[in-house]
This record gives structure tokens, sequence and C-alpha cells, in this order.
């Protein structure tokens, strides 16, 4: 191949489409004249910023994550990363509401009923709900087949027990997906999804964090949490797998913020 034509194939390979240029434009454009203006005050104040929120939802921006059908902009993975990085550049925690729209409910995107996804995530797309995924516990962050909640089945229902940490979203979330063991002998776990609102749940207390402040990271507890078994994830057991199936997606995203807070370090 002449080197003419390898610039060509490499250019093919690397470029983006016209229509995803337009529309990081148009979030660039966003960010740096209504997001980044915020962004110091954001990280001074340490709180939530529902303002921000407000205006990605607006602007269609929640809905990267999602699907035509489920009211999202049906635009895929790599608009979502290009939409990840041009908020990072201007406001890394605005970045990190966008990326929890999809951590949160791809638990639901890839492993839920028909029914659950109608029920779920057009709100969501919508900007309307905002999720949480509740992995990670004081003994469990690398190796999550550790954990320690529980859920036990009671009729129609599941009882939650456990304590999380870490948790993105907690006291802002509408909904967390939960991850429990079902099965302590053979460690077998599962996901669930628990309303703000059921009794027993506890958002808990937030963390002080160096960076990323306005996005509050806490440890919610569960005592006693009752959830129908619909509002079981896929079937019981397989809860390491949709987690696992899940971080593997929502890996690029991290990386998507890390190259978008350099960028705007560097800016
Ligand atoms: C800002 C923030 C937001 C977060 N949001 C969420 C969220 O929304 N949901 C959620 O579930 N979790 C969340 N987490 C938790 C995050 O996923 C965990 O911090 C991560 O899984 C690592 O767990 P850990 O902190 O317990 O570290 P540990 O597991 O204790 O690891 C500490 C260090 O030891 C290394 N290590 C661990 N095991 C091994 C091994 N076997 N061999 C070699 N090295 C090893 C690790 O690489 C790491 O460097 C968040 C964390 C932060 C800081």
């Amino acid at each position: 191949m002449t080197d003419a034509l390898a610039d060509t194939a490499a250019h093919d390979l690397y470029s983006i489409p016209q229509d995803l240029v337009d529309f990081r434009e148009t979030i660039r454009q966003i960010a740096r004249e209504r997001i980044a203006p915020r962004a110091g005050e954001i990280d001074r104040e340490a709180s939530y910023p529902w303002d921000i929120r407000k205006l990605l939802a607006e602007q269609d921006i929640l809905g990267l994550p999602f699907a035509e059908r489920y009211g999202g902009t049906g635009t895929g993975t790599l608009m979502l990363q290009i939409g990840v990085e041009e908020l990072a550049r201007a406001c890394a925690t605005s970045a990190l509401i966008l990326m929890v729209q999809e951590l949160g409910t791809l638990p639901i995107q890839l492993f839920a009923s028909e029914e659950q996804k109608e029920k779920w995530l057009p709100k969501c797309a919508s900007g309307e709900w905002s999720p949480a995924f509740a992995l990670s516990e004081p003994e469990a962050g690398s190796d999550p087949a550790a954990m320690r909640t529980s859920a036990v089945r009671d009729g129609d229902e599941w009882v939650i027990n456990g304590q999380k940490a870490w948790i993105t979203n907690a006291t802002v979330a509408d909904f967390y997906v939960v991850f429990a063991t079902t099965d302590r002998e053979n460690r077998r776990t599962s996901a669930f999804i628990v309303e703000k609102d059921r009794g027993g749940f506890d958002p808990g207390q937030l963390e002080h964090k160096l960076g990323i402040k306005g996005s509050p990271t806490g440890s919610p507890s569960f005592t006693d949490v009752r959830v129908p078994a619909e509002n079981l994830i896929g079937e019981e057991g397989m809860g390491l797998r949709i987690a696992l199936g899940t971080l593997e997606r929502t890996r690029l995203g991290a990386a998507a913020q890390a190259v978008g807070i350099a960028q705007g370090a560097i800016d």
C-alpha cells in the first residue's frame, strides 16, 4: 500500500461521521457557554447541579445512552463517549451525570425484560429520572463476589439487607440497581431495582472528595427492604454477569471523561 493509500485508510478508520461531528459542536457550545461558567461554583459548593441536569435533559444529552425506541437519541456508543468527553472538558461533575445515566441503566438495557425496559428506560432517557448502580461495598470493591448484601425470597417479594459504599448519585437517584447475594453457598448474586422510597432504604452519608465534588458519592444501606419479585433484573443468580457486562461498557466512559478532563486542563 502506498503512503497516500495508508493515510486514507487510517483517516476512514478514525474519522467521525458528519452527523456526530455536528452533534459534538452543539454539545461543545453548550458546555462552553452554559456549563463551564458554573464549573468552579459546583466544585466549591460540592452540591449536585440540578440546573445542569435539567439543561442536559432539555438538550437531549441525557438521551445519548438510549435507543430511540426508549426515547433516546439512538446515536450509539461513539456519540455517547464524545458527549462525555466534551462535558468533562468543561466540568467533570456534569460529565458524570451523563455517565451514570448509562451506568445505572445498562443492567436494564442489557438484561431486563421488555416490560421492565419500557417501565424504567424512557424516563431516564428524558432525564426525568436518574439511576444509581450499587455494586461496591466497604469490603467488596475490586472483588465484587465478596459482597455481603443479601436478598432473600419471601413469597412474591425479595427482602434486601446490607450496606453499599462509593455509590454515585446516592441521595439524588430515583432508583438504585442493587446487587445482592441470593445463594451464599454457591456465591451467586442477583440484581434488583430498588426505588428510593422503599421502607428500610437509607441513602446514607456522602463522601468528601478531592474532585468531581458536585457528584454525590455515598453509602446507601438496606434494612429489610422489600421489593416485588418483578424488580429482579434478568434471572436469579445472574448478578455478576450483569455487573461485569455493565462495567465492561462503562469503562469507555471513564476513559472519555479522563480525556476530557485532561483536555480541559491543557486548554
Ligand atoms: C468517585 C467514585 C465513584 C464511584 N461510584 C461507584 C458507583 O456508582 N457504583 C459502585 O458500585 N461503585 C462505585 N465506586 C467504587 C469503585 O468502583 C471502587 O472504588 C473500585 O471497584 C475499587 O474498589 P476499592 O475502592 O474497594 O479498592 P480495592 O478493591 O481495595 O483496591 C485497592 C487497590 O488494590 C488493587 N487490587 C485489588 N485487588 C487486587 C488483586 N487481587 N491483585 C492486585 N491488585 C489488587 C486495586 O487495583 C487498587 O489499586 C466509586 C468509587 C469512586 C472513588
